[in-house]
């Protein structure tokens, strides 16, 4: 059957069904970016209490700002919303429908998102919508009024087009009419994104009206989170497979891990879901955690991602299972990244690193490198560096792996699978200008931040640089 509310009733065995009433929810939460992690993660959690019985009035309502949304829309729209989650790993697979999305509002200005948030229950405005949705300054991470989203936005505030300019108006409407201000939950991979998000309202906010900005300031809030669950996209043969396997039609059905991790900064302005009872960490300090998370993680994902293209592999899983591989991104966690974390972390690092590679190593999700060399930000690099390079340490690995991300752009074909980056194409076609491309790529403040002027950067970069004459680089320059 096509997966729909009335199905639900005859779900194919093997296939989770709710154990809750949709029709039953009424919306707390407006989701920006309604993407492939959303479903899998935030999605999941208040799924997974509405299946206890809880959290029926905290259901979601997706909303984008990009053509990608409209896609979502009109996967889910026919399915009354529900779509299935498959975790998978080389252990097994489960599926389960999901239910907690209530609604995707079509892209079409942000004006229907805007009277979403005005809904009497909405009292999170969340959100997955990449760095670039954030509009920052590489250098100062903050708020970049050159860009021209900003800019726009700025001129003209009550018809917004970015997520910033989006968020202060929908402020701007609460403060107005007299009502209580919303949680913004940044769930997305940027170090210290409640505040970075939180910097960036208000300065625009200030711009607009200083009074509003005071008002945000003192009645909205802006936890930071750290956020882990891998998964890809979802492919064709992704949906076929849940036919296949399970006799279900489902237009999008999403692919992840069955790990997940979820850690939040409990400062919330109007409430919030009980997430405690089904395995969220509340905490009054998610740095650590997100450091560890961004830099074990993110960074050796997009280390092993870069140099395993240049070694000619296409999937992570198989990139992971190279042995000289193995063995950089092990060393890379253990002697560079490690060494930056808060000593006190209640953590097993040890076992922490040996899960990431086990989870890297999933094949069964046929995550691919280029997901992660496209979408990951530089910025996961770039940060260890800077510690490492402040204490006088050595940054072999993590140099090796941006030039592996440099020399990427210089040898990719398709330009569309170069970066999702606002800068992308000029970057790559300075990449393709040779050795002097390549340093000019380095010195870019909008790219490197600082680092484009420091000389160990720019020396242990260019030195690696020199060594990648192959495509297929040699395990030994890896060591
Ligand atoms: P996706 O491609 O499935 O969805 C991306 C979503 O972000 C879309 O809804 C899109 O409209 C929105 N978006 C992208 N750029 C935007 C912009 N400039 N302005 C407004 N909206 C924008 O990707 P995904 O897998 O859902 O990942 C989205 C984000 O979630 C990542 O960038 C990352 O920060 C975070 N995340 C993803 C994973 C993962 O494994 N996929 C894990 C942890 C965190």
């Amino acid at each position: 059957p096509r997966l729909c509310r009335a199905t639900l009733g005859s779900l194919p065995e093997g296939v989770a069904g709710l154990t809750y009433d949709p029709s039953r929810i009424t919306a707390g939460i407006v989701h920006l970016g309604p993407g492939a992690f959303h479903r899998a993660h935030m999605a999941h959690y208040v799924h997974a209490q509405m299946s206890r019985g809880q959290a029926m009035d905290w259901g979601i309502i997706g909303a984008g700002l990009t053509s990608f949304d409209a896609r979502v829309r009109e996967a889910l729209a026919p399915q009354d919303w529900l779509y299935t989650l498959v975790e998978r790993d080389d252990q097994g697979a489960s599926a389960q429908v999901v239910g907690s999305i209530v609604e995707v509002l079509p892209p079409v200005g942000t004006g229907a998102i805007l009277d979403a948030i005005d809904r009497p229950g909405i009292r999170i405005v969340s959100l997955t919508v990449s760095e670039t949705g954030y509009c920052l300054d590489a250098t100062t991470r903050r708020l970049d009024r050159t860009n021209p989203l900003i800019a726009s936005d700025l001129a003209h505030p009550r018809q917004p087009g970015s997520v910033i300019g989006l968020l202060v108006e929908a402020c701007r409407r609460r403060r107005d009419a007299g009502r209580p201000a919303f949680t913004a939950l940044s769930c997305d991979n940027l170090p210290g994104n409640g505040g970075l998000l939180r910097a960036a309202v208000l300065e625009f906010a200030a711009q607009v009206d200083p009074g509003l900005g005071d008002w945000i300031a003192t009645h909205a809030r802006f936890p930071a989170t750290m956020v882990d669950r891998i998964t890809p996209v979802t492919r064709p043969e992704d949906v076929a497979m849940l036919t296949r396997t399970w006799g279900l039609n489902d237009g999008w059905p999403i692919v992840c891990e069955p790990y997940a991790q979820w850690v939040i900064e409990d400062d919330f302005a109007d409430g919030r879901p009980d997430w405690e009872a089904v395995g969220v960490q509340f905490t009054a300090d998610v740095a650590p955690y997100e450091r560890m998370k961004l830099r074990l993680l993110n960074a050796s994902h997009l280390a092993l991602a870069s140099l395993g293209w240049l070694r000619g592999h296409s999937m992570v899983a198989e990139a992971m299972r190279d042995p000289a591989l193995e063995r950089c991104i092990r060393a890379l966690m253990e002697t560079e990244l490690s060494p930056t974390l808060p000593a006190d972390l209640p953590v097993d690092l040890a076992a922490y690193q040996d899960r990431i590679v086990t989870r890297f190593s999933n094949r069964t999700l046929q995550d691919t490198v280029e997901r992660i060399n496209t979408d990951a930000s530089i910025n996961m690099l770039l940060d260890p560096i800077r510690d490492r390079l402040a204490d006088g340490r050595p940054i072999r690995r993590l140099s090796l792996a941006v030039a592996a991300w440099i020399r990427r752009l210089a040898l990719i074909e398709d330009d569309a699978l170069a970066l999702r980056h606002p800068l992308a194409d000029a970057l790559t076609s300075l990449a393709r200008g040779g050795a002097t491309g390549e340093a000019q790529i380095l010195a870019r403040s909008d790219v490197f931040g600082d680092l484009s002027g420091n000389a160990a950067f720019l020396t242990a970069v260019t030195r690696r640089l020199r060594v990648m004459t192959t495509v297929r680089i040699p395990a030994r320059v890896m060591l």
